[in-house]
């Protein structure tokens, strides 16, 4: 037998595909993966059908169409105070994970140690690897999940190039404070290392709270690599665009990247996410409100269950901690048994270590409508209980 890539050969498939796919398999609600279950915006729809019906639809720029590189900017621009040049420090990709990918390949090369955190997201490994990476893995605790000194001390070094940093942070549903980012900066200026940015859930956060982009951190503007997702922002997830905001030199290379990955992406959701970033800042502040009150109905059901819920400040998606509950099952076991007994799917938190798994932790979705959740609730109702 050919011997194969060894860093892509012996992966387990995603745990949100394989969920999703336990789902179908199983008839359950999918908790699991997130993605909303209503059909999105209608307004920006019709602006991509009207893109497709009378718009170009060749391939448009490698770097994204014009429109919406100018978009992004002018969006960053009034949210953050950015002031990024549309031609030389923004590109489009087909999604996030496309995105985080060129960042990591354009920065990373062999022996070059690159610092992420546990729970991880998990693309981030085996591109990192592939590139001839080494990852150095930190442990963020729960209930907090927050950085601090003696830990990025210990793994900050001469041959750390990067670190790669998710915030608002998927599983754990945190969004980081100044002062976390802060110290992060100073470690990555002092070492000369490049900020990975995943800001892909930078629009979904709750109860009046801030998202900073790393890049808008004093000292951070020439060595950060932003990485969003009108996936995440418009609630369109298989639309598969995503940004990348960097200086000249580092985009120059990410673009060199991209070129290879996908070349380019469907310029006819280009132009509709063009149209859907400059709405007013009241469409964006609406979304979260409305995703807050799902994630306080599912919440509420939740505790009303018994389930020890953690906070939740951004993201689509809730933890809870089965540890009280003396289930005496693991997140993994916990998952299977309720997709298949209970026709609801979740994701087990420990998919997101590589080492050192927090067991307990079991991630839901409740970007879904009312009657979603609330059948997701009724068929959990003794879901605790083991039979
Ligand atoms: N980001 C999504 C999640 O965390 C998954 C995306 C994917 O499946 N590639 O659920």
């Amino acid at each position: 037998m050919t011997s194969m890539n060894k860093v892509f050969a012996d992966l387990p498939v995603t745990i949100f595909e394989a969920m999703s796919q336990a789902a179908r398999d199983n008839n359950a609600i999918n908790l699991g993966q997130g993605f909303p279950d209503d059909p999105g915006p209608e307004d920006i729809r019709k602006a991509a059908a009207d893109a497709s019906l009378n718009g170009y639809n060749q391939y448009p720029s490698m770097m994204g169409i014009p429109e919406l590189r100018q978009a992004i900017a002018a969006h960053y621009g009034r949210w953050h105070g950015l002031n990024l040049d549309p031609m030389t420090e923004v590109m489009v990709t087909s999604g996030g994970t496309e995105a985080l990918t060129a960042a990591i390949l354009a920065v990373v090369e062999p022996g070059d140690e690159v610092i992420v955190f546990q729970p991880v997201y998990d693309s981030y490994l085996p591109i990192i690897r592939q590139a001839g990476g080494i990852p150095r893995l930190l442990r963020l605790e729960p209930p907090d999940w927050r950085l601090n000194e003696e830990m990025l001390r210990s793994a900050f070094n001469h041959k750390t190039k990067a670190v790669l940093f998710n915030n608002p942070l998927n599983p754990a549903a945190v969004v980081y404070p100044r002062e976390d980012l802060e110290l992060l900066a100073r470690f990555c200026q002092e070492f000369d290392s490049v900020a990975i940015c995943d800001e892909v859930w930078e629009h979904v956060i709750f109860d009046g709270r801030e998202h900073i982009p790393l890049i808008t951190i004093p000292g951070m503007r020439d060595r950060t690599i932003k990485v969003g997702s009108a996936g995440k922002i418009f609630s369109l997830t298989g639309w598969k665009i995503g940004f990348v905001c960097a200086a000249p030199p580092l985009l120059r290379v990410a673009a060199k990247v991209h070129q290879f990955l996908t070349f380019t992406t469907a310029p006819n959701l280009q132009a509709a996410v063009a149209y859907g970033l400059n709405k007013p800042a009241e469409y964006f502040y609406d979304m979260r409100t409305e995703l807050a009150r799902s994630r306080d109905r599912l919440t509420k059901g939740l505790e009303s269950l018994g389930f020890p819920v953690l906070k939740s400040q951004g993201t689509y998606f809730l933890t809870v901690d089965l540890s009280p509950l003396g289930l005496n099952e693991t997140d993994q076991a916990f998952c299977w048994r309720i997709v298949s007994d209970y026709k609801v799917a979740a994701i087990p938190v420990s998919a997101f270590y590589e080492k050192d798994a927090v067991t307990s932790v079991v991630r839901f979705c409740f970007s879904k409508r009312d009657a979603t959740l609330d059948t997701a609730l009724e068929r959990l109702s003794d879901a605790i209980h083991r039979r």
